[in-house]
């Protein structure tokens, strides 16, 4: 079997993977607090995670992968005050916590979807593990890591030693940002809520559970152990998540796995960078770079062209993302797919860049050289076309690009609606105002062919 490497940020060092149980690899991914889209950014993390998981079936593992959803306890602030972002979901859209929850869950797998990410073996809700969350804050509290404050139950940092091993944290250099009755209340500042109680002045939450300490709900971290081992063992293969976790997140589940078993829960914890925009700036929607998986398509380009361009990046490097960027990868994403279907079937893997491909996706998943090495392969005169097809159908098995399908003509909302205005004009016989549009539509990349009394739109190929 193939060796395969990754990057462990538990060692800062790429590591052999090693299974627990020799070939079955146990995966648990961190997955979307449901309380509003996830954009783009946030898909880079799930398509990286979805290649992880092909390319350990593709070398023969049987994987299972576990996912949850976070649907209540994410705090605005990671000092565990401010508000639930759930909560805050509703108030904004005037909907319930759950309404949020259900929408925004649907909004995440339509993403999934449209990019071609497979789901996750186990999908799993916060609020549907309470009573799981609760056993294991007893378990850290029978070992007496917890203290109870005003506010909630507290995970006491300063019992687990190794506590700022992980993120190599600068405890002393913590600052209390939150300057709150509950910081003060805290005996460390790294500590963080397990259970926080429902408000005290009579609000009454939306989403609150009875818990031996009082009515309220799971810190945020807390589902993420307990769901981690329920589906996976009191100690698993890989954990996965964005590298904003590092510090807050996955420290604290670090933090809990120690309190309730003695030991460390995952063996394996990888990290994906982010995406960003233009000369690394933050993505956001003022900045016009912000994105859903369902609006790709209104600027002309396939969805599946955003994960080609993921693809070219490496899941620890992150990538800078931007409109033109996009455009590019989307004419490199069709010319590949069209070429592939121009080629005959019934052709054989070709086995020295099977090998090649093979080396270079149990390398710590060094998706850019395999995308190099496809479009080697595709100008490589000494291989039958039969078998380049063959190869790289073979490959797409872990870049789920779906290589061997024709492509299906993106057309934005703008030129629909530029040609609907044009077949009005051409019914109504204004033929000058027609033929304006039908120039502003071509000098816009696409061409309309009358039919009828109606249209087609076609693409106008590049190269
Ligand atoms: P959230 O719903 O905020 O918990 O985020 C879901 C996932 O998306 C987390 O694993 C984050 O690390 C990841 N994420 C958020 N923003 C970005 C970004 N711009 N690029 C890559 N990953 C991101
Ligand atoms: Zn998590």
């Amino acid at each position: 079997m193939q060796k395969i490497f990754l990057y462990n940020t538990a060692s800062r060092k790429k590591e052999e993977l090693k299974p627990i149980v020799g070939g079955k690899v146990g995966i648990y991914s961190c997955g979307p607090t449901v309380y509003w889209n996830q954009h783009i950014g946030n898909m880079y993390s799930y398509i990286s995670w979805d290649v992880l998981v092909r390319v350990l079936k593709y070398l023969g593992y049987e994987v299972k992968q576990v996912m949850n959803l976070t649907d209540v306890g994410h705090l605005t602030s990671d000092g565990d005050s401010g508000d639930d972002k759930m909560e805050k979901g509703a108030l904004r859209e005037g909907l319930s916590v759950w309404e949020i929850a259900k929408k925004y869950e649907e909004q995440f797998f339509e993403s999934e979807k449209l990019l071609n990410i497979n789901r996750p073996d186990v999908v799993c809700s916060a609020t549907q593990h309470i009573p799981e969350q609760i056993e294991l804050i007893k378990k850290i509290e029978k070992n007496g890591m917890t203290y109870v404050i005003s506010d909630g139950v507290y995970f006491d940092t300063s019992k687990f030693p190794d506590y700022a091993k992980f993120a190599n944290l600068k405890l002393e250099e913590i600052k209390d940002t939150d300057r709150n009755e509950i910081s003060k209340e805290k005996r460390n500042l790294s500590d963080f809520a397990l259970w926080k109680f429902s408000p005290k002045d009579g609000t009454k939450r939306q989403m609150e559970w009875d818990s031996p300490w009082g009515v309220g709900f799971p810190g945020w971290h807390i589902e993420c152990s307990a769901m981690s081992t329920k589906y996976l063992g009191e100690v698993f293969d890989i954990h996965t998540g964005g590298i904003d976790h590092i510090p807050v997140h996955h420290t604290n589940e670090i933090a809990q796995g120690y309190g309730a078993f003695g030991h460390q829960t995952a063996n394996y914890w990888i990290h994906n960078a982010f995406v960003v925009g233009k000369g690394g700036t933050k993505m956001s929607k003022s900045l016009g770079n912000l994105f859903l998986a369902s609006e790709l398509k209104d600027v002309g380009v396939n969805p599946l062209a955003y994960r080609y361009m993921v693809l070219n990046s490496h899941y620890r490097k992150g990538l800078e993302f931007s409109v033109d960027g996009l455009k590019v990868a989307n004419i490199a994403y069709e010319k590949l797919v069209r070429l592939i279907n121009e080629w005959n079937d019934g052709g054989k893997i070709n086995d020295s860049y099977k090998k090649e491909f093979e080396e270079k996706i149990a390398d710590d998943l060094a998706m850019p050289e395999v995308m190099a090495l496809v479009w080697k392969l595709t100008k490589d005169e000494t291989v039958k076309n039969e078998d380049k097809k063959a190869t790289l159908l073979d490959f797409d098995k872990v870049l789920g690009l779906n290589l061997g399908k024709s492509i299906e003509e993106v057309i934005p909302d703008e030129i629909y609606q530029l040609a609907k205005e044009r077949t009005e004009a051409k019914i109504a016989k204004d033929w000058a105002k027609a033929d304006t549009l039908r120039e502003k539509i071509k000098t816009m990349g696409y061409l309309v062919e009358d039919f009828k009394n109606d249209c087609k739109i076609r693409k106008l190929v590049l190269s």
